[in-house]
């Protein structure tokens, strides 16, 4: 499906079957030379979706740049497919380093691996979970040269220019878009109008929630009259938006500690007796991959909690365990 959201700026919405996102934006500005904001993953679904769109909107790839929110396999997985050897591919330092350590032989598996287990997932779990993991199902074997880009910097297309705008907390690089003059935020996955961004540990277990609040409060002092999310609709009413997601957090907070007040407990354990809203009538009928980003949830929580001292973590046996202060 196409959608015309802006004078030569258009939305393709890419399926991501059997994901709970649904699907995920991919945005194209026609210029001399195009611009498309994300991709999809790197499967077939996502591939012809996108291939027809862009056919459709007669976009020459060998006079197309891209520009990508951030690091997740659904954002990034289909620029090597799509990127010609002219193309620019706008992306961001830290991601860009991530994944090249990534590439380390057991640079990522022993990433994700020690971020599990130090959050009470087991050995028999994790290896369930990676299996389904869409960041090895749906990723390319390699990606083209990356164009770096940072907060502050601008990039033209068509009629627009854009003003890279850091907004760290979904993941450590993420990067909105914005258009002062015509009001446009490309969001990516850092505002969502429909769904709330997935907010987890990352892993050197910083206090991804705190830069997220941070980055919330960055964008929220913008004059936007369209923003354009990564996944979903296209919304208008920013500042609201806003407040929603921090209410959302600030629930999720009070939720987090009163189960540690109750009792203390992994990540893993907390996140078992957290309010989702996931289909299932049991945590322990939640598909593994599900149980680890919840867990990454409740463990981003947990880490702001004990920033401000309301929550304790102690390290048990290479686990973390938390308990109110
Ligand atoms: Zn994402």
């Amino acid at each position: 499906m196409i959608e015309c959201v802006a004078a030569g700026l258009y939305r393709i919405e890419v399926p991501l079957p059997g994901n709970p996102l649904r699907s995920i934006n991919s945005y194209v500005i026609k210029g001399e030379r195009n611009l498309i904001v994300d991709t999809g993953m790197q499967r077939p679904e996502c591939e012809d979706a996108l291939r027809a769109g862009l056919n459709e909107l007669d976009v020459d790839l060998g006079r197309t740049d891209f520009f990508i929110t951030h690091l997740h396999a659904d954002h990034l997985g289909l620029v090597t497919a799509f990127a010609a050897k002219s193309s620019r591919v706008y992306f961001n330092q830290p991601e860009s380093e991530f994944i090249a350590g990534s590439r380390v032989k057991g640079g990522f598996m022993a990433f994700l691996a020690a971020q599990a287990l130090r959050s009470g997932i087991s050995e028999a779990q994790l290896e369930e979970a990676m299996r389904q993991h869409p960041g090895f199902k749906y990723s390319p074997p390699d990606y083209p040269k990356f164009t770096i880009v940072a907060d502050g910097d601008t990039l033209r297309a068509g009629d627009y220019e854009f003003r890279c705008v850091h907004t760290p907390g979904h993941t450590p690089g993420h990067l909105c878009l914005y258009d002062e003059k015509q009001k446009i935020l490309f969001s990516g996955d850092h505002v969502l109008g429909d769904i709330t961004p997935n907010i987890s540990a990352w892993a050197d277990d910083s206090d991804m929630l705190g830069m997220f609040l941070a980055s919330l409060d960055k964008v929220s002092g913008l004059d936007v009259r369209l923003v354009l999310p990564g996944h979903r609709s296209v919304f208008t009413d920013l500042r609201g938006r806003v407040e929603e997601i921090k209410q959302h957090h600030r629930a999720r907070l009070d939720d987090v500690l009163s189960i540690v007040r109750a009792r203390p407990g992994t990540a893993y354990e907390v996140a078992s007796q957290m309010k989702w809203d996931f289909v299932a009538d049991s945590w322990e009928q939640f598909p593994m991959m599900q149980k680890w980003f919840a867990t990454g949830e409740a463990a981003a929580h947990l880490i702001y909690l004990a920033g401000t001292g309301a929550v304790k973590k102690t390290e048990q046996g290479g686990v973390f365990v938390y308990s109110a202060e």
